[in-house]
């Protein structure tokens, strides 16, 4: 998935640590719309043309997807593939398109086109050239289901980081208030350079954020989350969101809602989602915190402020 994934148990069990790996590589060789092959692509290369009967498991992600993608204000949107190709933020040969092209594949982004048939678990991509990318929500969607494997060999304590989505399972052995530590990463900085800790059990933690995969033209930087309105990278007062939740697939997707929301809607929504909380970090080196009681903060940066579920004026 062109990250690092990481997985820590504390019992000694190799048949355990197999079975998460290789469920993972069979997910990703799935849902993956980084080669040739996958059930992701076989839906991609028929649009225009004909609907693709997929797995459940393909089909039940791509439901959810679109689900979120049609929510209020949404800018979130599986559909946005087109306009990532285009971009190539993250990968070699990133460039700014022309203005024309992204225009013209904007009209190949409508999550409404994406036509599901649950009766056979067919997808159909209305016209040729639009593409579903999942890269915002499939590794939130992999954790949760690593959970799954590791209840199997009965293993309910352990930690697993697919490239920054963290999902710690039961209780950490590891500190006397049986809370996992897990540390917000300063942006721009070097990876074991931290904002802050947050205290957790049993919860997923996702970050979506602008400093992982840019690049800079111009003293303009150019991130991966697409506005899919404009065609450009989202543009606010933010440089990242994370996502306190129960599900991981729930935190991926949420942390590219708030993101796209800004802090003050951002906060608002989280009044209606008490089964969640979240971390704002924006460019003026706020951060403002909305727990719910899901977790707690614990400050490292003294060149940043902590804004305790206060809204911005
Ligand atoms: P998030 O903030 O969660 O999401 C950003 C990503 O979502 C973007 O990179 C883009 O793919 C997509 N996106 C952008 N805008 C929107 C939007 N408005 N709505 C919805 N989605 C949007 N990377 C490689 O370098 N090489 C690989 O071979 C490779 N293979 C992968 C295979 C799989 C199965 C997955 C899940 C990821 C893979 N990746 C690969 C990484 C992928 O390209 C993304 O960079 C990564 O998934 C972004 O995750 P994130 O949590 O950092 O960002
Ligand atoms: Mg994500």
């Amino acid at each position: 998935m062109g990250t690092i994934v990481s997985l820590q148990l504390y019992v000694e069990n190799p048949a355990a640590v197999t079975a998460v790996f290789n469920t993972i590589e069979a997910l990703e060789t799935r849902l993956t719309v980084n080669r040739e092959h996958s059930e992701v692509m076989s839906i991609n290369h028929a649009a225009g043309k004909h609907p693709v009967t997929v797995s459940k498991l393909v089909f039940d992600l791509i439901q959810q997807a679109k689900a979120a993608s049609l929510l209020p204000y949404s800018r979130f949107n599986l559909a946005i593939g087109p306009i990532v190709k285009l971009w190539k933020i993250g990968f070699n040969g990133h460039s700014i398109p022309p203005a024309d092209e992204i225009t013209h594949r904007l009209s190949l982004t409508s999550p409404h086109l994406i036509e599901l048939d649950q009766t056979n678990h067919s997808v159909y991509l209305a016209k040729a050239g639009m593409e579903i990318d999942l890269g915002a929500i499939a590794k939130g969607y992999i954790a949760d289901i690593t959970k799954l494997v590791l209840a199997q060999y009965n293993i309910h304590q352990a930690i697993i980081n697919c490239g920054g989505n963290v999902l710690t399972i039961g209780s950490s052995p590891l500190t006397s208030s049986q809370e996992w530590h897990i540390g917000l990463k300063r942006p721009f900085a070097a990876a074991n350079s931290l904002l802050g800790i947050l205290h957790v059990q049993n919860k997923s933690v996702v970050t979506s954020g602008i400093y992982e995969r840019y690049f800079i033209f111009n003293k303009q930087l150019y991130h991966h989350i697409i506005d899919p309105f404009t065609g450009y990278p989202l543009d606010n007062e933010l440089q990242s969101v994370t996502i306190i939740s129960d599900s991981s697939l729930t935190g991926d997707i949420y942390s590219t809602i708030l993101f796209g929301f800004g802090v003050r809607h951002g906060l608002n929504e989280l009044e209606k989602h008490k089964n969640m909380g979240a971390i704002f970090v924006t460019k003026d080196q706020k951060i403002f915190i909305k727990s719910n009681q899901h977790f707690q903060f614990e400050l490292l940066a003294d060149d940043y402020e902590l804004c305790q579920s206060l809204i911005p004026a």
